[in-house]
C-alpha cells in the first residue's frame, strides 16, 4: 500500500550514526516540516513536526532509513484513523453502551481532535503522486 516507486532522490549516502532528514507533515501539511532522527544505537526512530509539533517514535533497526519511520508514522497515523473509525461505528451499534464510551472517547479526543481528523488528506495526495510521477 505505501510503497513508492516515485522517489528520485539520490541516495543519503553512507548511513551514518544519526541521520537526520525532513519530510512533509502529513498532519499540518507544511513542506519539511518534519524531521527525522535514527538513533542506530538505541534503536528508535523519532520524528517530529516543527510547525504542529506532531512527533513519533518507533523502533528501528541497522537497515532502517528516515523515511522508513516517516512511513511507518503514516501508517500510524492511518491505524489510528481505522480504530477510531471502528470504535465510532462499534458504539453507534451498540447503542447501551455508547453513551459511556463516547463520554469516554470524547474526553480523551479534545485534545487531538483536530490533528486526528485532517490526517487523512494527505493520502489522497499521495495517491496522486504515484501516478503522476511515473513519468
Ligand atoms: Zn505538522
Amino acid at each position: 500500500m505505501g510503497k513508492r516507486k516515485s522517489s528520485k532522490r539520490a541516495p543519503a549516502g553512507r548511513v551514518k550514526k544519526v541521520l537526520d532528514t525532513q519530510f512533509d507533515c502529513v498532519s499540518c501539511f507544511h513542506e519539511k516540516s518534519i524531521n527525522c532522527k535514527l538513533d542506530y544505537d538505541q534503536k528508535v526512530g523519532h520524528l517530529q513536526c516543527r510547525m504542529c509539533g506532531v512527533a513519533y517514535t518507533c523502533a528501528i533497526n541497522y537497515l532502517s532509513h528516515a523515511v522508513d519511520v516517516y512511513h511507518d508514522w503514516i501508517d500510524a497515523c492511518e491505524a489510528v484513523n481505522a480504530s477510531a473509525k471502528a470504535a465510532k461505528s462499534a458504539a453507534l451499534d451498540r447503542d447501551r453502551d455508547s453513551s459511556r464510551r463516547d463520554r469516554d472517547r470524547r474526553d480523551r479526543d479534545d485534545d487531538d481532535e483536530g490533528s486526528s481528523s485532517r490526517r487523512r488528506k494527505p493520502y489522497d495526495l499521495d495517491d496522486r503522486y504515484d501516478d503522476e510521477d511515473d513519468d
